[in-house]
């Protein structure tokens, strides 16, 4: 279901909310305030907003990698903080590999 953010009301006062920022760890996170009584809310749509602004935050723009041989295949290996931020621990987790030559890239999305 779509979140419609300027209709959202607060719970207590019934009034329409307003858009405000919210400092956390030096970073500014979208919510919504109530005019009258000042409570801060995130909404679900937000708070995913702020847990992915989170999560890049802690990973860098590049890494430099060399292949691994591992017997007759090549591998990499993915620096602590992305295994995190991507749960590669699950071994459930399943990546898809798309190479492009003509873009000279390998690139790697989750199934
Ligand atoms: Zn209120």
């Amino acid at each position: 279901m779509e979140e419609n953010k300027i209709s959202k009301k607060c719970i207590d006062c019934k009034i329409p909310m307003k858009k405000t920022f919210v400092v956390y760890k030096g970073l500014n996170f979208e919510a919504l305030q109530c005019p009258k009584c000042k409570e801060k809310i995130f909404t679900e749509n937000l708070a995913l907003k702020a847990i992915a602004k989170l999560e890049s935050e802690k990973l860098k723009e590049e890494y430099i990698k060399r292949p691994i041989k591992i017997g007759h295949s090549w591998g990499l290996t993915f620096p602590k903080e992305v295994t995190d931020v991507f749960n590669l621990r699950n071994p459930k987790t399943v990546l898809k590999i798309h190479p492009s030559v003509e873009k000279y890239k390998i690139e790697i999305n989750f199934k």
